[in-house]
């Protein structure tokens, strides 16, 4: 699942002892830092919180608003690469951070994948498979835009939204005034509603030489537009499955990713695939590849930004990832003593102390000899959570 699309180049490698520095402090940076810290690198983290995910442990947590390009230098003059977790941070801290330090992957992956429309204009003017789409910066251009793009469609914010925040489906001519009235972002896009069979995702890396590495299809699921469940292999054809790689690579290759991206996709009930979102950065449907693969996505970002050999991604066994939302704590602590007890699974928990509704607080990963049976697995340790005896 390895190969390279350009010579290589002799750029030296950024090496254990050095000291990387991660924007953003949530679960993603601590599963970068735990990684980072086995493989004996140090680690700062930069975002406005105190007492991150991250930040425990960080060798230092530098709590400073993203606007502060002062504390911005400094964070990034005591690094030899700066990576990040988080991608919505404002492009001058990108760039004052990058008058100090290598940014991986580079501001302009960042421009592109922070903003919904730029996005979908990037992938659509590339060749890749978009829904369709229409910029709509007021109710009547909506109205116009629902004409060609026609009912159900999708009423997105143009930028900053994420898990589905900042989303309205519109049915019918009487949704237009509320989806309209629903945000007050002057900028929004239209997305024609796609019809899929399932929904799957590719997390892959490119370094710096342009090797390609991917841990193929993986199939998720989603609750309340927030992923509940994502299973590695996916169970598509092999023949949608490569193609969906194939994409992935060559969208990583015209943005000249350096890093690991994620590519989700939708699988329509025709079988086409159409690219919904880019993410730079490991993504939560690949956190199975801590458990399940060689190597996992947060050592291969590691690995990429580093500009070390990028890890095998060959799978140890099929595997299923539960997150677990703040929403199990509603009875209580959950019975991490039973979900424990389950063979094959193992739990993550991201180090979080206010169990909010819709928070991702942690997730289960288990494994079997089939999806199948990790998938009952992980289902039985999630349910399991909630016995309180
Ligand atoms: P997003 O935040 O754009 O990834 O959307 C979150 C979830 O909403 C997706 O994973 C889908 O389940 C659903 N969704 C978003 N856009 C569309 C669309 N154009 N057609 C159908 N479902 C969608």
């Amino acid at each position: 699942m390895a190969e390279t699309s350009r010579p290589s180049t002799t750029a030296s490698p950024i090496l254990p002892g050095a000291c990387i520095g991660v924007l953003g402090s949530g679960q993603l940076g601590r599963m970068f830092a735990i990684a980072a810290r086995r493989m004996g690198y140090r680690v700062h983290t930069f975002s406005p919180d105190s007492d991150t995910p991250t930040g425990q442990v960080a060798d230092i947590e530098f709590s400073a608003s993203y606007d502060d390009l002062a504390a911005v230098r400094r964070f990034a003059s005591g690094v030899s690469v700066v990576t990040f977790e988080f991608e919505n941070v404002p492009a001058e801290t990108v760039q004052a951070a990058a008058e100090l330090s290598p940014v991986r992957p580079a501001g302009r992956v960042l421009h592109v994948t922070q903003h919904r429309l730029r996005e979908k204009t990037f992938l659509a003017e590339h060749g890749f498979p978009v829904a369709p789409f229409a910029a709509v910066d007021s109710q009547d251009a909506l109205e116009r835009a629902l004409e060609s793009i026609g009912f159900p469609a999708i009423l997105k914010t143009a930028g900053f939204g994420y898990d589905g925040k900042g989303q309205f489906r519109i049915s019918s001519p009487a949704d237009i005034g509320p989806a309209w009235n629903s945000s007050h972002d002057p900028m929004r896009v239209l997305e024609g509603f796609v019809d899929f069979q399932c929904e799957i995702s590719v997390v892959a890396a490119r370094s710096q030489e342009g090797e390609f590495a991917d841990y193929g299809a993986i199939e998720n699921s989603h609750h309340r537009h927030i992923l509940d469940l994502s299973l590695a292999p996916a169970r598509i054809p092999a023949e949608t499955a490569a193609r969906a790689v194939d994409l992935t690579r060559r969208i990583l290759t015209a943005l000249d990713v350096v890093g690991v991206m994620c590519v989700e996709f939708f699988l329509t009930r025709g079988g086409e695939l159409v690219v919904n979102e880019l993410a730079p950065r490991p993504h939560n449907s690949g956190h199975l590849t801590i458990d399940a693969h060689e190597t996992s996505q947060f050592e291969q970002q590691l690995r990429a930004v580093c500009g070390l050999p990028l890890g095998s991604t060959a799978p140890l066994r099929p595997a299923a990832m539960a997150n677990l939302l703040g929403d199990l704590w509603h009875q209580g602590e959950p019975n991490w003593a039973a979900a424990c007890g389950v063979p094959g699974v193992r739990l993550h928990l991201y180090g979080k102390t206010e169990p909010r509704v819709g928070r991702k607080m942690g997730h289960l990963t288990a494994l079997g000899d089939s999806v199948e049976e990790a998938l009952g697995r992980v289902q039985r340790a999630r349910a399991a959570l909630l016995a309180h005896d």
